[in-house]
């Protein structure tokens, strides 16, 4: 694995991400109006996160092998210090994968209870940031509250892994640590020692994602699982995406 195979990588996501936009914009457009999608929008979406995650890999072993960073990833199975926190600034893609899995592992209750428990705490600080002049701060909300160790409504307690793995957003894919997990914790008194670090998309991914973005004709909250609820009540009535052959 070289650079010119790591560019290789991020130009075949953002083929992926233009074939979306571009073949199926008309119906991502009107989702909201009919709620379905070709099938072929779900494959094409598939192979997106697919190739997302084999980009991350890629990049760390390039670390290893051509930068020569001896470092290991600590990240393993029943690990989530990480999940403590509410991702943000997810693209309107992700939000609908997010919902398309929702439907799949909890059809019944779309786990709407865990997410709008979420929702309130998380709004009220957002709001008594707003109070105090500091409206645009929401770095700080983030880490206001992820120090209330509020699991994410996805993540099972009892075995530490994310029910909704498949479908999770791209901040949770690119997320890796290259310190003992420990110092992830929110809660960490010494936040110098964290070796967390996100395999930021490129700035030509970026751009394709906001292209993608451009199609859908209204606006979503930013904020994880305020943007997810939105579009799970607003756009789609709760009802699952159906695939049309
Ligand atoms: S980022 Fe930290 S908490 Fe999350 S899986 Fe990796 S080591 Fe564990
Ligand atoms: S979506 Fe999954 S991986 Fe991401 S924070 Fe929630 S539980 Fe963790």
């Amino acid at each position: 694995m070289d650079e010119w195979e790591l560019e290789r990588l991020q130009e075949k996501l953002v083929n992926v991400l233009m074939k979306l936009r571009n073949t199926y914009g008309g119906a991502l457009s009107t989702l909201h109006i009919k709620r379905s999608l070709p099938i072929e929008v779900k494959r094409l979406i598939t192979k997106f996160f697919n190739l997302f995650d084999e980009s991350c890999r890629a990049y760390i072993a390039y670390r290893h092998r051509v930068l020569g960073d001896l470092d290991k990833v600590r990240c393993k199975i029943g690990c989530s210090f990480c999940c403590y926190q509410i991702p943000y600034g997810a693209s309107y893609l992700e939000y609908l994968y997010l919902y398309h899995g929702i439907t799949e592992v909890a059809p019944g209750r779309l786990f709407l209870p865990a997410l709008l428990d979420r929702n309130e705490v998380l709004s009220l600080i957002v709001y008594d940031l707003g109070e105090t002049g500091n409206r645009s701060s929401y770095t700080e909300a983030l880490i206001s509250y992820s120090k209330r160790m509020i699991p994410c409504p996805f993540l099972d307690k009892r075995s530490a892994l994310c029910l909704l793995y498949f479908f999770r957003p791209l901040s949770c894919r690119m997320h890796v640590s290259f310190a003992p997990p420990r110092f992830c914790d929110p809660l960490n008194h010494e936040p110098w020692r964290c070796g967390g670090v996100n395999i930021e998309p490129s700035d030509m991914l970026k751009e394709a994602l906001n292209r993608v973005d451009e199609v859908f004709p209204y606006s979503l909250s930013r904020f994880l699982t305020i943007g997810v609820v939105e579009f799970m009540v607003n756009i789609m009535g709760c009802r699952p995406i159906r695939w049309e052959m």
